[in-house]
């Protein structure tokens, strides 16, 4: 790039006029000249030309001593020394001046040319040096600014985001807001959702009265239209009305955003300085806000979450059931009042202390001690001291521990005793008269011949009594499971009662010429159960199965293990149950109406005795039919968890 300026210092106007005429304007330099060192120097020191030609020999000051003269102004102009032979010795102190070049007279064009080309290069790059260097220190120092800013939000944010009192923090994210912007004041204001107004939550430099009371409508104010857009506003010069009578010179306002929607609106504004607010101000407001947004959404749930635990303590504590709750290392959470005075009145409980240390009622802690992670609720009856019964419900909870809800159901157990010997003297009284009735109809064809008519009538007699006799039988069975707190349960072999309810109803299949298929794998593991009620299950299932399958059909019983659980499947081709039916068959007394049922008898009460069964037993029972093809009744049953195998206390 040629255009610099180019001082050439020599006392011979023919070298001057040599260098200026052949060298530097044919190249396009411009040249600046001094015929003595002392004008050499001034010129080097007013003008500030890129290079300096500078002659060795001049009257009055000489090269030497103009170099020496620049050094002490601490000048770096690039020079080149001209010289003549046998001066050479002198280059290497002129060298320690900061001389990048000499050149001995008389000179060529080219050789000067390319001296001067060689020492501007070092020149421009040495320029170009200076000015990366100063942009570096420019961005450098940006980024430490940056860095310095990024840092005090970060604290503030986590001084922010630290506090679960709401009023404390919206108080302090205002203050951090006025501190990060320099600004004279600062409000926070929150959208209520019931008026569609903002109010003022947070002031700082803003009079009590007035912070109190300001409201602003959504609808029509610049907060609103920054709730409404979701897009912060900045606004300098000049005097802007915020409200009546409520004037400021510069203002800044973001949203305060919790996903998509915003909650509110930090400002910060100054009413007497003329300083405006920049773009950075902005970034960092918006940055803060985006900060206390989440801290003001997080200190409300965790106030909501507050409220309801206390709630919640407060109905654990009065309700008039025991409750009593543990983590996974069962250590007492909450015991409430109430299984206080049934488990421990006279002892202080704290929480974290060990249950057994707390509650020295076996049954109870046998109970815990089957909850595992994630089984079923286990139930049993806790007898207390003074004939008391608690029916307790025992949910293991994940990550927490376990939940013990114990009912007092003392006078239930007096009055299932009532029951049952109401029962008991009913069943009695209904049977007794029907037995008669059916010992004398038997009777009637023995005592003499009956004709046509009369057999018919007796017939229809006995299938009467047979019906109403099922029917009591049912009522009472179905009335006694649903009565029964405690099944009387013990360790079941599954297997064996499929195998003996299937040999007792061989025959009944067997005369409608059905084949009756079990298939069960060799080692089936056993389930925690009533043999008798398990045993009533499959009887129905089986029984259902046959009278439900025309002559010819096939049932079939198989079962299936799964992880804990296992499936008792009774298959049937039978007449199938319509899909509108199927969700009323376990119901009591419901039956399905069509042609082909009217014939069979039945009391509608089978399924609903198998689905109280099963539910007592913590098991499922559901059915899949096709009418016309057939149906499979499923029943799952919890296998036996051996106890030992259990979390030990
Ligand atoms: P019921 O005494 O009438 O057999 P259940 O409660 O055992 O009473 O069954 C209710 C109804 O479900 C029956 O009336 C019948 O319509 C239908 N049902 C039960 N089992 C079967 C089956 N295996 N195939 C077809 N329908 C069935």
């Amino acid at each position: 790039m040629a255009g610099e300026r180019i001082l050439v210092v020599d006392d011979r106007n023919e070298n001057i006029d040599f260098i200026v005429e052949y060298v530097l304007k044919p190249n396009g330099y411009r040249a600046l000249t001094a015929r003595d060192g002392e004008e050499g120097l001034h010129k080097a020191l007013t003008e500030n030309p890129d290079l300096i030609l500078l002659d060795m020999q001049m009257p009055r000051m000489t090269g030497i001593e103009v170099l020496e003269s620049l050094k002490e102004h601490g000048k770096n102009i690039p020079v080149i020394l001209m010289t003549f032979h046998g001066s050479e010795e002198l280059a290497v102190r002129v060298f320690r001046l900061g001389v990048k070049n000499y050149i001995i007279k008389p000179f060529e064009i080219e050789e000067m040319l390319e001296a001067i080309e060689q020492a501007l290069a070092e020149a421009r790059l040495r320029e170009e040096r200076d000015r990366l260097t100063e942009r570096l220190i420019l961005v450098n120092r940006q980024l430490e600014q940056r860095v310095k800013e990024l840092n005090t939000l970060y604290g503030i944010g986590r001084s922010v985001t630290s506090l679960l009192d709401v009023d404390r923090l919206l108080n302090r994210v205002v203050e951090a807001a006025v501190y990060i912007t320099g600004a004279e004041e600062g409000w926070l204001l929150l959208v209520d959702e019931a008026t569609d107004e903002l109010h003022m939550r947070a002031a700082l430099g803003v009079d009590e009265k007035s912070a109190r009371s300001f409201r602003l409508k959504v609808q029509d104010s610049l907060a609103g239209s920054v709730v409404k857009t979701g897009e912060p506003v900045l606004i300098g010069g000049g005097k802007h009305k915020i409200k009546t009578a409520y004037l400021v010179k510069a203002l800044l306002m973001v949203p305060l955003k919790v996903g998509e929607r915003t909650i509110g609106v930090l400002s910060v504004t100054q009413r007497v300085s003329d300083e405006v607010f920049t773009n950075n101000e902005l970034y960092l407001l918006s940055a803060l806000a985006d900060y206390a947004a989440i801290a003001i959404e997080n200190a409300r749930l965790f106030q909501e979450t507050e409220n309801e635990h206390r709630r919640l303590q407060a109905i654990l504590s009065r309700t008039a059931d025991a409750v009593i709750v543990t983590d996974e290392e069962n250590r007492i959470i909450l015991l409430n009042q109430a299984a206080k005075s049934a488990f421990c009145p006279d002892s202080e409980v704290t929480a974290g202390q060990p249950l057994v240390e707390v509650v020295h009622n076996q049954d109870l802690i046998d109970l815990f001690t089957q909850a595992t992670g994630d089984s079923p609720p286990v139930r049993a009856e806790i007898p207390l001291d003074g004939d008391r019964t608690l029916y307790a419900t025992l949910s293991p909870i994940n990550g927490v521990g376990c939940v013990a809800v114990m009912q007092d159901i003392t006078h239930l157990k007096r009055l299932d005793q009532m029951k049952s010997e109401f029962v008991s003297t009913v069943s009695h009284d209904l049977r007794s008269p029907l037995t008669t009735i059916k010992g004398f109809v038997d009777l009637m064809g023995v005592v003499g011949p009956l004709n046509e008519q009369q057999q018919d009538f007796v017939n229809r007699i006995q299938k009467g009594v047979t019906t109403i006799t099922e029917l009591i039988n049912d009522l009472l069975d179905i009335g006694r499971i649903e009565a029964e707190v405690n099944l009387n349960m013990e360790v079941c072999a599954i297997d064996e009662i499929i195998n003996q309810s299937v040999d007792e109803l061989r025959d009944q299949a067997e005369s409608k010429q059905q084949t009756l298929v079990v298939t069960l794998p060799p080692y089936l593991p056993p389930v925690w159960g009533n043999p008798l009620r398990l045993r009533q299950v499959v009887d129905n299932l089986v029984n259902n199965a046959i009278k439900y399958t025309p002559q010819g059909g096939k049932i079939t019983v198989w079962v299936e293990e799964y992880d804990s659980q296992i499936a008792l499947n009774v298959s049937d081709t039978g007449i199938g149950i319509p899909h509108t039916d199927q969700p009323y068959i376990f119901d009591k007394f419901y039956r399905v109406q069509s042609e082909e049922t009217e014939d069979i008898a039945g009391t509608g009460l089978g399924l609903a005795i198998v689905k109280s069964i099963v539910e007592k037993h913590n098991g499922r029972v559901w059915v899949e039919s096709e009418p016309g093809k057939g149906s499979t009744f499923t029943v799952l049953l919890p296998i036996y968890q051996d106890k030992t195998s259990r979390r030990p206390f």
